[in-house]
């Protein structure tokens, strides 16, 4: 089986295990399995040489039971619609796990960003936007950056679909420039919130932050922040990668330095002061923590066994494999599964759009405020599930967020289903 088979399997799978636990109707699960809609598009997109190259773009709503559908757009050359698809579903479950009214979605281009030019992500994003242009709007579908996608993605995003709109229409994307109806907080939301799950997790094991080693794979939007502030906590950072490669200093890494050489070089490849060392072996560190920032698989069954860190903090979206998530939990590893641990992103996105919806902006500190509420509260109502359930945490954020969307099917019944039933016995 192909990488994203196996991610949508596995999405299924996690499903029926907790549908199970849960004992759901067999109706309600599967309307639940399935993603409610998707597209797959053709975008046409003139390169700068002049040629013109025709990407594969999807966008999945997976669940709009509780509102409309809220999730990322990612650019990478391993889309397709089964990524896409298992994405979408884990979107559902977190937004639910969080409160937020909305269901879940995903969405990404087959290419490969790192080799195009500024001006052909931009014809890229406006045509992406273009085809699937009837299917997202404030209160349909709502995208966000993901995978080498950010804020002025999510603008030309925006102003594609406000030009076909004939207004401006600030929240049918989040994660935008402060400036077109941004929130202040949200470029770090999903790191800060990171770091929030790592204080709590160490409240929990060692009692102590300061001094705990921590060892981050992925220097993006989620990786850097998260390093950053845990570093301005009094953490260690023993090591960090990124897709050049890793670095490895046992007496911590000077982040203000990182950053300027990641500035300077765009990758961590080349950090001095400290050893180089490979993604694979950033997992197999002495450390305490690890936080996962990057792509999906990055713990499985063949390296679970060596992680020594006692913490890991899913940043990245389905980083650990289920066989991996077996062997960790026998290791007693306390593990924050990404539908918590990096919903930090979307809840200040639904604060975004609240904002945007209300044309009123709130303070940076009421964001952080309210974003650290919302992540503690739900680390606690998922902690407190999985010691009176005995299951580990990641099934316990899943028993919260399909738990809440089952209920909600149910209240909201099956449209037609009940007038059919009618016509059909007032015809006997
Ligand atoms: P990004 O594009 O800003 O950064 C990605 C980082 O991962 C880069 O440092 C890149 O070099 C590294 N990387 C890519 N391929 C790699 C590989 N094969 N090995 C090691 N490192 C590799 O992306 P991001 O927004 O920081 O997202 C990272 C992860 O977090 C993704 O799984 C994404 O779905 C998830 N996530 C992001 C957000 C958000 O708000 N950006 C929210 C929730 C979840």
């Amino acid at each position: 089986m192909e990488k994203n088979d196996i991610l949508f399997e596995t999405a299924l799978e996690q499903f029926d295990t907790v549908a199970e636990i849960l004992q759901l109707e067999d109706e309600i699960r599967e309307r639940m399995r399935f993603p409610k809609r998707s597209l797959i598009v053709s975008v046409p997109v003139r390169l700068d040489n002049g040629t013109v190259k025709v990407f594969r773009g999807y966008r999945v709503q997976h669940d709009i039971t509780l509102g409309p559908s809220k999730g990322g757009i990612r650019y990478h050359p391993n889309v397709d619609l089964n990524e896409v698809s298992a994405l979408a579903m884990l979107m559902t479950w977190k937004c639910a796990l969080m409160h937020m009214p909305y269901g879940g979605a995903k969405g990404g281009v087959q290419c490969n960003p790192e080799e195009m030019s500024q001006n052909e992500l931009e014809r890229m994003t406006r045509r992406y936007t273009t085809e699937i242009v009837q299917i997202i709007g404030p209160d349909r579908d709502i995208p966000a950056p993901d995978l080498y996608t950010n804020s002025q993605t999510m603008a030309w995003m925006m102003d594609t679909y406000s030009v076909q709109q004939g207004n401006t229409v600030p929240g049918v994307v989040t994660g935008k420039p402060l400036l077109l109806g941004g929130s202040l907080g949200r470029a770090e939301g999903t790191g800060r919130g990171v770091a929030y799950m790592v204080i709590e997790a160490a409240r929990v094991l060692y009692k102590e932050l300061r001094g705990l080693r921590v060892a981050i794979q992925g220097m993006g939007n989620v990786g850097s922040v998260a390093t950053r502030l845990l570093y301005d906590q009094g953490c260690n950072i023993v090591a960090v990668s990124d897709v050049s490669g890793g670095a490895y200093n046992p007496k911590g890494i000077l982040v203000p330095y990182l950053m300027h050489h990641i500035k300077e070089h765009k990758h961590v490849v080349g950090l001095r002061e400290a050893d180089a060392i490979t993604n694979e072996e950033l997992f197999e560190l002495d450390c305490d923590v690890i936080i996962p920032a990057a792509i999906e698989g990055q713990i499985t069954e063949t390296n679970a066994d060596k992680v020594r860190a006692k913490i890991i903090v899913e940043g990245a979206n389905g980083p650990t494999t289920p066989e991996a998530d077996k062997i960790l939990f026998d290791k007693k590893v306390f593990l924050v599964p990404d539908i918590l641990a990096n919903a930090g992103g979307v809840t200040v996105s639904y604060f975004e759009w609240v904002q945007d919806i209300q044309y009123y902006f709130w303070s940076e500190e009421d964001i952080q405020k309210k974003l650290k509420d919302v992540m503690v509260g739900t680390f606690n109502r998922v902690l407190a599930l999985s010691n009176k359930q005995g299951v580990d945490l990641r099934t316990a954020a899943l028993m919260l967020g399909i738990g809440r969307v089952a209920d909600a099917k149910k209240l909201r019944g099956l449209y037609l289903n009940g007038i059919m039933d009618f016509h059909g016995s007032a015809a006997q």
